[in-house]
């Protein structure tokens, strides 16, 4: 292997790099961290979803960009590890926190990669109705040239990196990364690490798809295997089978009050997640907004 095209620098586990830079728009100092997953593998934190990189001797892979103003930054920070620019480009799902470099990446001639669903959303712009928000469509040079439906597989650095496809779990469109040497997943939105996590409903997401893909996951998953989440801190199998949990027993808890016949109002009245709230609710979902989920989810 060409470790040479690695820079060794003195860095062990967190925040080697934090990069600012001058002026991009209305972000003054957009900044981002990285942290070593494997030798191969790292995994660079700051606003946004978690990016995942992935470098060695052929070619250097990319899992997300995070926003537009979080582009350069990345792409220093990738120099810091590897000589090798970002040849390809993998996004997990279409939402902008995890896309929203696309263009930027595009025009350096980076080649993107994502699920069909992905590459269909980018193209016309749509709404996140959880938000109330909607986005623009994604100039071609942003989108993904190269789609898949079900899985697609890349063999490089002496690695197997497979991406995999679930329905209906985040969004309509997601796909986990796995690097079956290095042991390593990237789960994307997924996993919401230590927080109740935001499932888009109205994109084609469940939170029935997302049990069922975090079930596939530990399947692969044994002791030693690292995964990176969408959102929140490199974690372990352990942390997964906690989420599954939570989102297995909230989930069964809500299904059994509408089967009884409450109403919305209702359910959220008993706060049917009290008990895993100290744990949970600590992110951007809060409680409500979690059973009102769970609620929504069983309608479609
Ligand atoms: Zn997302």
């Amino acid at each position: 292997m060409k470790w040479g095209l690695v820079k060794r620098y003195a860095m062990t586990l967190v925040a080697a790099t934090t990069l600012s830079a001058q002026s991009y728009g209305e972000e003054k100092k957009p900044k981002v961290s990285t942290e070593k997953v494997t030798d191969s593998i790292y995994m660079i934190t700051g606003r946004g979803g978690n990016v995942g990189l992935f470098f060695g001797e052929d070619t250097t892979i990319l899992i997300d960009d995070k926003f537009a103003p979080l582009a350069k930054p990345i792409i220093a920070s990738v120099a810091e590890i590897t000589d090798s620019p970002v040849e390809y480009l993998l996004n997990t799902h279409f939402h902008g926190d995890h896309t929203g470099g696309n263009e930027h990446f595009g025009k350096t001639g980076a080649i993107i990669v994502a699920h069909d669903n992905v590459r269909k959303t980018l193209s016309t712009g749509g709404e996140i109705k959880a938000f109330n928000s909607t986005f623009e469509a994604t100039a071609d040079v942003g989108l993904p040239s190269i789609t898949f439906n079900d899985r697609m597989v890349f063999h490089v650095n002496n690695e197997t990196v497979s991406l995999q496809h679930y329905p209906s779990a985040h969004t309509d469109g997601d796909g986990v990364i796995y690097f079956e040497k290095e042991n390593v997943i990237h789960a994307g939105d997924i996993f919401f690490n230590g927080v109740y996590p935001f499932v888009d409903i109205g994109n084609g997401g469940s939170v029935q798809g997302v049990i069922s893909a975090v079930e596939k996951m530990l399947e692969k998953a044994d002791g030693k295997t690292k995964i990176i989440p969408g959102h929140g801190p490199l974690s372990n199998r352990a942390d997964l089978e906690a989420y599954l949990d939570m989102l297995k027993t909230t989930l069964k808890r809500v299904a059994d009050m509408k089967a009884q016949g409450l109403s919305r109002q209702e359910v959220l009245a008993k706060a049917p997640t009290a008990d895993y709230d100290k744990t949970w609710n600590k992110g951007g979902i809060k409680a409500n907004v979690w059973v009102s989920t769970l609620y929504s989810t069983l309608d479609e």
